[in-house]
């Protein structure tokens, strides 16, 4: 299995190979995330959620999926991201 370097953890890992449904995002994130971070975002109940709670975010809405994405991108710490992440579980 190739490895990959996760940014979040700072761990090399076993690179993802199931479909994560990101379009664009997809490659750069199987490149730079591992399993188990990816797990803490998008899990049910995990970050993802609880961003979409706190920024009462309707993902039927354009801007509503930009910001999720943008804090994604923050969590997980990719290129690009144009906020701070804050977890608002500690
Ligand atoms: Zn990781």
């Amino acid at each position: 299995m190739p490895q990959i370097h996760c940014r979040k953890c700072d761990t090399d890992a076993e690179i993802m190979t199931e479909n994560l449904f990101l379009g664009k995002l997809e490659e750069e994130v199987k490149q730079n995330v591992c399993g188990a971070c990816w797990e803490e975002w998008n899990k049910p109940g995990g970050v993802k959620t609880m961003v979409i709670n706190e920024y009462r975010l309707n993902l039927g809405d354009e801007h509503a999926r930009a910001t999720l994405k943008n804090q994604m991108r923050a969590f997980l710490k990719l290129d690009g991201g144009e906020t701070e992440f804050k977890d608002y579980r500690t």
